[in-house]
């Protein structure tokens, strides 16, 4: 086929002037009959790799996907364009899946979709081996991978789907991919030496801020009260958080909804379209509420809790801005999370899932506690390589500055001792504050000679210094005896004041500002 014929067919039936990165090559590798996977940005324009080629071609394409929504989504564009396409699922009675499978068999349909399970079907399979298919593309083929966010056995097992049609060519595409998913996806669906793709995975509209996590409650609701009816996904790690936050921003007079996966069927949908009609401004959510959102104009999307890899964090943050319009991604980020997130990962049995989670997450954390450019950090995880920094993440514009913290160190580290190191982090800043409460009297370390020394900062200000101090490794946090700090061998010549030490100025109330319009 010629490149004429390829640019005609996108302008008629599409409607589209031109290609976008990467998706003539992806259709010049199918045309040729090779194995391909496609690694794309979510809006980057994948599902025109296989549809381009399916009308164009004279057999069947088959797509696998894993939602019904996403396929019935595809289809109903594809139909409203005059193509023949069609999605067979258990939705459908007898009658309209023989009808389906009949047009299949004798090419009439261009391109079938269908669920893992169905694919996997021994009666199924057996007929796709006398359908003239040209071409099976795995749509969201991360799903795939044991070690990804968003595993699904079936996905697992396509392989054999693969044996079963030796001589067709695949296509697996997907929006996530590090270097550990994509040799999975390669070598669970025994790609045979495809051509990988990989289109930049930079969204320049995001503008990516981490706040450190002070009142997360307070800090969530006065981020949302300035979007001003702006969409926006709240994620949580929890589906009792999910219900308690939604109804917290509720009372604000906030228009929000919860969404989970122990929600009925029904409630899910309900939320689902009036997000997308604009009826519902935020979802909160768990990781359950993701593919298939297919809404242009989410402006924010916040991790009120850390998640658990980059990968994740990337496709949930990724679902603002699919306009291209300015967009917002914020994480509320605590240190201490990181030490009980580990500590679950530390229990799964599986060593070697053990070993991959706790890579996955380390990453995740140096993301949260970057000094550097966080796109840089991002997109260093997917192996793309800059040398310039974004100007448009928190750190870009707003530059970390260190300042001699050795007076702070001294007066928190004083304290701790103090106290005989026995007190967890709110006690020591009660202590350092001043704070006048009956359990300090009863103590009687109101008598301290540290008490009240740091009386001018804030709560907020003396966590993130003694986080810092656990973070250089001054000071321990004992996790197993309710969180108590001690002091390490290396804080010893800081409370001497034998050398001095530079901490990073705290980020109090950092400034999320609208997102600014870039031209
Ligand atoms: P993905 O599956 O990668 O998230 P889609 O295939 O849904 O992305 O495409 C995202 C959007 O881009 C869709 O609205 C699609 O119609 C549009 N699109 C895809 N290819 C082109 C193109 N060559 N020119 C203009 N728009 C395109
Ligand atoms: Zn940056």
């Amino acid at each position: 086929m010629t490149a004429a014929a390829l640019s005609k067919t996108l302008a008629d039936v599409f409607g589209y002037a031109s290609f976008r990165q990467g998706q003539e090559q992806v259709i010049a590798a199918v045309q040729a009959g090779q194995d391909a996977l496609v690694l794309m940005p979510t809006g980057g324009g994948k599902s025109l790799c296989y549809q381009l080629p399916a009308i164009m071609g004279d057999g069947v394409t088959l797509v696998v996907s894993p939602l019904i929504s996403l396929m019935q989504d595809q289809v109903e564009s594809l139909q409203t364009m005059g193509v023949a396409a069609a999605a067979l699922h258990n939705g459908l009675d007898t009658e309209q899946q023989h009808e389906i499978m009949q047009d299949a068999a004798q090419g009439i349909v261009k391109l079938l979709y269908v669920s893992p399970e169905r694919a996997l079907q021994g009666y199924f399979m057996r007929q796709l081996q006398q359908w003239p298919i040209t071409l099976i593309a795995i749509d969201e083929a991360h799903c795939i991978s044991q070690w990804g966010h968003d595993f699904r056995p079936e996905y697992g097992q396509l392989g054999q789907l693969r044996e079963a049609l030796p001589n067709i060519p695949f296509m697996a595409l997907t929006a996530t991919a590090d270097a550990a998913t994509e040799a999975d996806i390669v070598q669970r669906l025994h790609l045979h030496e495809p051509e990988i793709f990989k289109s930049s995975f930079d969204r320049p509209n995001i503008r990516y801020i981490v706040e450190e996590k002070y009142k997360p409650q307070k800090q969530l609701r006065d981020y949302i009260a300035k979007q001003k009816g702006a969409s926006g996904i709240v994620y949580c790690g929890s589906r009792k958080k999910v219900e308690d936050l939604a109804e917290r921003l509720r009372n604000d007079g906030i228009r929000a909804r919860g969404y989970h996966a122990r929600l009925p069927h029904e409630e899910r949908e309900e939320v689902l379209r009036g997000f997308v009609r604009d009826d519902i401004d935020v979802v909160v959510a768990t990781v359950a509420f993701g593919m298939g959102i297919n809404k242009p104009n989410v402006r924010f999307v916040i991790h009120f809790d850390v998640p658990r890899s980059i990968e994740a964090y990337y496709q949930e943050t990724g679902r603002a801005g699919r306009d291209g319009l300015p967009a917002e991604a914020v994480l509320l980020y605590d240190p201490s999370d990181a030490g009980w997130i580990r500590s679950m990962i530390n229990d799964h049995p599986d060593e070697q899932r053990r070993q991959v989670e706790l890579h996955k997450f380390s990453a995740m954390q140096a993301l949260g506690e970057a000094q550097t450019c966080r796109r840089l950090v991002l997109l260093n995880y997917f192996n793309e390589f800059r040398d310039k920094t974004c100007g448009n993440c928190d750190i870009c514009l707003d530059p970390p500055r260190q300042y001699d913290g050795t007076t702070d160190a001294q007066k928190v580290l004083s304290c701790i001792y103090r106290v005989g190191q026995r007190f967890g982090a709110n006690h020591i800043i009660d202590v350092l504050r001043g704070s006048q409460s009956q359990r300090l009297t009863a103590l009687g370390h109101e008598q301290l000679s540290t008490f009240g020394i740091g009386a001018e900062q804030s709560q907020s200000y003396w966590l993130s210094i003694i986080r810092q101090l656990i973070h250089r490794g001054l000071v321990l946090q004992n996790i197993q005896h309710y969180g108590t700090l001690q002091l390490t061998e290396a804080a010893r010549p800081v409370l001497r004041g034998e050398v001095a030490l530079q901490l990073a100025e705290p980020r109090i109330n950092l400034a999320v500002s609208k997102p600014k319009v870039t031209d």
